[in-house]
């Protein structure tokens, strides 16, 4: 007989463990023995579940790098201990968080499952319960080698199991609150589990190296979505204060070709400021040189961001910066897919 599978249940917060304050109104975070009272059928499972609580939970608008690294840390202290590791988290940021976990645990072998809900796991019609339990399953599923099928980090959502890196937040009302535009789902949960045969396959190189953390993350990242007229801020004293900036152009990584524009572009250079080019579309990919309206972003070593989502592309510079290689060392990380995070090879 094998041994049970052993599950640890990060408790962030999130809406999955909220109660309504009677006077207010206004959802808050509550105890995990009380989620835990709220979902009986936990212990029906054939998995051995243990619980870590976060001492404040919260609501996932109050994440950061500072608590994403309280997660990873508890992850890394009971690495060897746990076959894997389900996070419950609130669904405002969980795909920051996940895109920044899936890149902070280097050489994860073990799954890394994010999870929560869109309504209250003690409301009636809460899709919490189907969420949990999908992720507890999924993350104690082994393959024939009794090898854990899942080994990247992981987001479990609605009847899907989709990379962390790949998602974002698509709907504040729908039990499928999340899209993964450019990546297909890597499970579908009916009445049996379907897997894909792209689950896993993200590491560059062999996971011969052991697992570790990478806490180091350069928070100081800015976020330049472009819109017709936006008006190009020249003071470098302005942006002397971040050290990356995630770009969101248009369609296939286009932007303007006027004065004011070419010289903010030159200025990021000339400050050594690393800008990574993702598109506002909801699908598809950056494709620099495509039209004569990105060649500019080329000349001036923008990184292409090929059809990563803006979550994953300021976690990944985050990660990337942290490490404190030189500009041009950045910049080449930042263009090489690190966690499956962007599509390697592009139809062109
Ligand atoms: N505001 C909540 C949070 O992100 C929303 C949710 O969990 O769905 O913590």
């Amino acid at each position: 007989m094998t041994a049970k599978r052993k599950i640890l249940l990060v408790y962030t917060g999130g809406t999955i463990g909220m109660i309504q304050d009677p006077q207010t109104g206004a959802l808050s975070p509550f105890k995990f023995e009380r989620l835990k009272e709220s979902i009986p059928d936990l212990d029906n499972l054939d998995v051995d579940i243990s619980a870590y609580s976060f001492p404040h939970l919260i609501d996932s608008s109050d994440m950061g790098p500072e608590r994403w690294n309280e997660i990873g840390n508890v992850i890394r202290n009971n690495y060897k201990r746990y076959s894997g590791f389900v996070v419950l988290h609130g669904t405002d940021t969980m795909a920051f968080t996940a895109s920044a976990l899936s890149f902070m645990l280097e050489n994860l072998d073990k799954p890394v499952i994010l999870t929560g809900s869109q309504l209250p796991v003690g409301v009636l019609r809460s899709d919490g319960k189907a969420n949990l339990v999908n992720s507890i399953e999924m993350a104690a599923a082994v393959d024939e080698q009794g090898r854990a099928k899942v080994r990247e980090v992981c987001v479990c959502f609605g009847d899907s199991l989709y990379r962390g890196n790949r998602i974002t937040k698509y709907s504040a009302e729908s039990f499928t609150a999340f899209h993964s535009p450019n990546f297909p789902a890597l499970a579908k949960a009916g009445v049996h589990v379907k897997w894909s045969d792209k689950l896993n396959r993200i590491h560059a190189k062999s996971t011969q190296e052991g697992f570790r953390l990478q806490s180091e993350l350069e928070h100081r990242i800015f976020i330049f979505k472009l819109y017709p007229g936006c008006p190009f801020c020249l003071e470098s004293s302005f942006f002397s204060r971040f050290r990356g900036v995630v770009l969101e152009t248009y369609g296939s990584g286009n932007a303007p070709s006027c004065r004011e524009f070419e010289q903010w572009i030159k200025l990021m250079k000339k400050l050594h400021i690393p800008v990574l080019n993702v598109t506002q579309c909801a699908e598809g990919s950056v494709e620099m040189g495509k039209y004569a309206a990105s060649t500019l972003l080329q000349d001036c070593d923008v990184v292409d961001g090929r059809d990563m989502t803006t979550e994953a592309a300021v976690a990944k510079m985050m990660y990337v910066l942290g490490k404190g290689l030189s500009y041009t060392q950045s910049c080449k990380m930042l263009a090489r897919p690190l966690r499956g995070e962007m599509t390697e090879h592009r139809a062109l």
